[in-house]
């Protein structure tokens, strides 16, 4: 038997991350309906993915292809989980993720989202796609520069086997609620403007464990979280 997180554990961090999304979604006068929970499994173990699909989750979030594609293996006998990479995603590595994965968060640049529209195959469902926009400023983060972003949802927005979902962003760690959220309104500003050039445009991804509160207050609509449903990760 593999050393295993104790199940109860899996299902009280569940519910509890839960609570939250709800509790912060009726602050916001928003049905908490409107927001779905995306597991973050980076680094941790397929077994830890496992338990928390026994606990209900379905959708689970990953950074590294090579790991995802792993995991989609050692998972496949659960039918219906939902997988999303969210990770940084070089060019030459597209066919892998258009042919595991069920949504990208990370798409930056055309190139990337012609790539996977032409390595998708006609027999899958389209891959639904983020356009992952550098709302912190900092140079090291990716993401399109937001005044470059509605050209690029615009332009995703028109290739064949994609379907363009919305946006995601990351404000930049440690700067506090205030600026915390004013990187998040500017992600949601840039949201209500792609809703209303492309139709069927509905997500919003936003927020992890540490400030998924302020996340949902700006319209949130998929909260990413890994360390409040598994705990602290191993280094990479
Ligand atoms: C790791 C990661 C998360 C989850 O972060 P936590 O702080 O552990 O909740 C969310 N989004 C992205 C893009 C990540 O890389």
């Amino acid at each position: 038997m593999t050393a295993s997180f104790p199940a109860s554990q899996a299902n009280e961090r569940l519910a509890n991350v839960q609570l939250r999304i709800r509790a912060a979604a009726q602050q916001a006068g928003r049905d908490p309906g409107e927001i779905a929970l995306l597991a973050v499994s980076k680094l941790l173990h397929s077994d830890r993915i496992r338990e928390l699909y026994s606990a209900g989750q379905r959708a689970f979030g990953e950074n590294y292809l090579q790991e995802a594609e792993a995991k989609v293996a050692e998972l496949s006998d659960l039918r219906d989980i939902e997988w999303h990479l969210i990770g940084p995603l070089q060019s030459n590595k597209t066919r892998g993720v258009a042919e595991t994965m069920h949504w990208v968060h990370s798409v930056d640049r055309l190139k990337i989202a012609e790539r996977l529209s032409a390595q998708r195959s006609a027999n899958l469902a389209p891959l639904n796609l983020c356009v992952q926009v550098n709302i912190s400023g900092e140079d090291s983060k990716s993401g399109v520069a937001p005044n470059e972003a509605l050209a690029l949802v615009d332009a995703v927005s028109r290739l064949p086997q994609v379907r363009l979902r919305g946006l995601m962003g990351m404000p930049e760690p440690g700067i506090g609620e205030a600026a915390t959220r004013a990187q998040f309104l500017m992600l949601q500003s840039l949201f209500i403007a792609a809703k209303a050039k492309v139709p069927g445009i509905d997500t919003l991804s936003m927020g992890m464990s540490d400030d998924l509160e302020i996340a949902v207050a700006c319209g949130s609509t998929m909260v990413r979280v890994g360390t409040a449903l598994f705990g602290a990760r191993p280094a990479n």
